[in-house]
């Protein structure tokens, strides 16, 4: 079951989630074309799902969230997209072999200059709404590279946010799964700062109490327990209050007509100089495998103004 739950401890200023990826996971993999990713990398980009679809559901924003890792080690590129209504999809490019068992700094940060980022895209037709970009450190304050992504995002909800977050991640060839607590800003105030002291310190209580009982999951249990055992077995003795769970799913935003859009930014004599030399372009999807071939005839409906095209064809986006 592929499924979100929100919920938070009644009386307390902290609120969790919790997601669960297990056949839109597979789909995922199973749509990758080429090679298989090696474990270390489905691990990492499971994670990063896993951590986008929590991060997205945790604010009210229309658009894209998108996680990207930038790295200088065997994986180059590493991206995570969620929409609002947490479709999802994720792809990494591979350079070089991947050691076993690599954690993030050997995967993304070899020679300390990977990069990651959150950016928030919003939906198109939404007016006043801006692209918003976040760079997210892969060090601590010492600039010690943090072993883990549970880390990394728990040190930059802290920075950015002042939010004090607890994450577990856990990702293999079945599922991609996370935990997230997050204590609650201040009502009245969007920062802890806003507290009165006495309320602070009981929220501050409340929050590290139940942190700790998060901490206390393990991967393996994150990865095979169904959500009801798992917060029953780490909650059980906090009032909890849950939501309706909601529903990720895999699902690709490639189309032909966004293929189009691309050959036509890159111009008709350079569409032509390929078809020239093989016959037809043929471009793949790197999130879901699709393929999209365009021959000559193609290529020359592409070219035509947009007035003078058959409905259905262009529409670029
Ligand atoms: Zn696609």
């Amino acid at each position: 079951m592929d499924e979100l739950h929100r919920f938070v401890f009644a009386g307390a200023p902290v609120r969790g989630l919790l997601v669960g990826l297990r056949e839109s996971w597979r789909e995922l993999l199973a749509r990758r074309a080429g090679e298989p990713y090696p474990a270390p990398v489905r691990a990492l980009l499971g994670e990063m799902t896993a951590a986008g679809l929590l991060l997205h559901a945790n604010i009210k924003f229309d658009g894209a969230l998108e996680m990207q890792m930038q790295g200088d080690g065997p994986v180059r590129l590493a991206v995570a997209e969620v929409q609002a209504d947490l479709r999802f999809r994720a792809t990494a490019t591979l350079a070089g072999p991947v050691p076993e068992a690599a954690e993030l700094p050997a995967l993304v940060d070899a020679r300390g200059r990977g990069r990651c980022a959150i950016t928030l895209d919003p939906a198109a037709g939404r007016p006043g709404q801006r692209r918003w970009q976040g760079v997210v450190a892969l060090h601590d304050a010492h600039d010690r590279p943090l072993p883990r992504l549970a880390q990394v995002i728990e040190q930059y909800m802290q920075q950015s946010e002042q939010l004090e977050t607890r994450l577990v991640l856990a990702a293999d060839d079945r599922v991609a799964a996370g935990l997230l607590i997050q204590r609650l800003p201040a009502v009245g105030g969007s920062r802890p700062s806003g507290e009165r002291p006495e309320d602070a310190r009981g929220g501050s209580e409340d929050f590290n109490r139940i942190a700790q009982l998060a901490a206390t999951l393990t991967r393996d249990e994150l990865l095979t327990l169904d959500a009801d055992t798992l917060l029953r077995r780490l909650f059980w003795q906090e009032p909890l209050q849950r939501f309706a769970p909601r529903q990720p799913r895999f699902a690709c935003r490639c189309s032909r007509d966004r293929v189009a859009g691309v050959l036509r930014g890159l111009g008709r004599s350079e569409v032509d100089a390929v078809i020239a030399e093989r016959g037809a372009v043929e471009v793949g999807c790197e999130f879901c495998g699709a393929a999209y071939r365009f021959d000559a005839v193609d290529a020359a409906q592409l070219f035509v103004p947009a007035a003078d095209r058959p409905p259905g064809q262009g529409a670029l986006n």
